[in-house]
Parts: structure tokens; C-alpha cells; sequence
């Protein structure tokens, strides 16, 4: 099932359930495109028809942010949780770790991607992260990560790069990446390698990530200002969605 919140379609997926679609998409030949969109990502959706589009064509869309959440119960239907790129990530990983599929990460500053390779095989032996590459490119890089990432063949492709350069890039080179289960994570390689810390649990639990973000990250404060325009966005939009 699907929830329509402003435009994006949300599945209906707790994180287990969300976890086993991911390993049944591995299990599968095909490409496939996965995005978890916040608050700030469904604002710029409405402003961005392409991106809007790109959303609604994702094979799999997970609500990273209580405040989507949130918005699900407000318009009368249920999303049962939060399913953030980084958590669904990890509970991935788990059940990757006793099998042969194989990861790979791209996307964040020179180094990051590798130390957070080295920091999850750490934490989950047996996980196979078959290559690495920072988010920074011009073409000809680009053209030689895409290369690198066809010939190690990953069955899950992490995508750092931020929204929506992740989600465009993916969904770019779809027909490039048959086989493959990609998925847009933004930071997650920052924390992955301990380059930046999560919110504490007792934050996570009352739905505070974002204000702990906002107090140890500042300089993100004029993009959370979406925020609040998505509350009021969502209270405008209340007679208004399927
Ligand atoms: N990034 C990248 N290439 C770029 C721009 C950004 O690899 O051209 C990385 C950046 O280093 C950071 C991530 O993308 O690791 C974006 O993080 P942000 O906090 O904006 O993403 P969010 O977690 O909010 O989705």
C-alpha cells in the first residue's frame, strides 16, 4: 500500500518489512531504486516536477523523518514508523553478512566512503563492500567510478551524495545498472566512518533528531526552515489527499 503525502507516494512498511523487501529486490535481476525522503525532500519535490517524477517512479519510498510520519497520521492514514536510509541500511547489512551479496559505497568527502567500509565490516563480519569512491567528480571520474562499480557488480549500491544528486544519478544510469538495488543515503557515510555522530537514542525516541542536528550542525538551519513550511504545507493540504 501507498500513502500520498504532497505529491510522494509512501510505502507502507515497517522497518522489518522494509528490510526484506530490500533483500527480495536482491534476490531479483533488475535494477532498482529506492529513496527515503524527508520533509526537506518532499518541499523540494513540489518545486522540482522531475524529481517529483523520479520519486513517484522508485521502486521502493521510505519516510526518513518523523515529521512525515507525523503528516500520515494527520491525513488519517498510517505509517507505522520511520524507515531512514541509514537505519534501513544497517538492518540490511545484518542479514547481508550470511550471504554472498555484495555492497558498495559512493558518495561523501575524499576518504569517508573507505573508513565507513572498514568501520561496518568491523561491525558486521562477514559483510562484502566490494569497492568505495568519494562524492566528488567531474565527468571523467564519473565515467571511471561507473565503470568500477560495473565491473564489481554490487547487488546493493549506496549513494552518498546528497539529495537529489543521489537519486538523479541513480535513476540517470538505471539502465547501466541492471542487477542492482540502489539506494540514496545521504550523510549515513559520515556517521558510518564516526565522522559525525547520530542524535542520541533518547532524542531518536521523542522524535528530537532533527533539533539535535539543528543545535550540533547550525549551518544546516536555513535548510530545516522546510521544515515548517512542510507542517503547514501538510495543515493547507488536509481535505485535499487520496
Ligand atoms: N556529497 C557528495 N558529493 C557532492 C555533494 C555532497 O558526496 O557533490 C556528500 C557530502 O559529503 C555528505 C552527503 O553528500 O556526506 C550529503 O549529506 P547531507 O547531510 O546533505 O545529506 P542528508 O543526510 O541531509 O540527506
Amino acid at each position: 500500500m501507498k500513502i500520498n503525502i504532497l505529491g510522494v507516494p509512501f510505502d507502507e512498511l515497517d522497518m522489518a518489512q522494509a528490510v526484506d523487501k530490500v533483500i527480495g529486490f536482491m534476490a531479483e535481476d533488475d535494477f532498482r531504486m529506492i529513496c527515503t525522503p524527508n520533509p526537506e525532500i518532499v518541499m523540494n519535490a513540489r518545486k522540482d516536477s522531475g524529481f517529483m517524477e523520479l520519486l513517484n517512479s522508485a521502486d521502493m519510498v521510505t519516510a526518513d523523518g518523523v515529521g512525515v510520519v507525523w503528516a500520515s497520521k494527520y491525513f488519517g492514514k498510517q505509517l507505522k514508523e520511520r524507515v531512514s536510509g541509514y537505519d534501513l541500511a544497517q538492518g540490511v547489512f545484518e542479514k547481508m553478512k550470511d550471504t554472498e551479496y555484495t555492497a558498495y559505497f559512493f558518495g561523501g568527502a575524499e576518504g569517508v566512503a573507505a573508513k565507513a567500509k572498514e568501520e561496518m565490516e568491523k561491525k558486521y563480519p562477514g559483510l562484502k563492500i566490494v569497492g568505495t569512491n568519494n562524492g566528488y567528480f567531474d565527468e571523467e571520474k564519473e565515467r571511471l567510478i561507473l565503470e568500477d562499480i560495473r565491473d564489481k557488480r554490487p547487488d546493493f549500491l549506496l549513494l552518498g551524495l546528497g539529495s537529489p544528486k543521489q537519486e538523479k544519478w541513480m535513476h540517470n544510469n538505471r539502465y547501466l545498472l541492471k542487477g542492482t538495488v540502489c539506494i540514496g543515503v545521504g550523510g549515513s557515510f559520515d556517521v558510518m566512518a564516526g565522522n559525525v555522530k547520530r542524535a542520541p537514542e533518547a532524542f531518536r525516541k521523542m522524535g528530537l533528531e532533527w533539533f539535535y542536528r539543528l543545535v550540533t550542525q547550525p549551518t544546516r538551519f536555513k535548510r530545516m526552515l522546510k521544515l515548517p513550511l512542510f507542517v503547514i504545507c501538510v495543515l493547507l493540504n488536509k481535505g485535499k489527499v487520496r
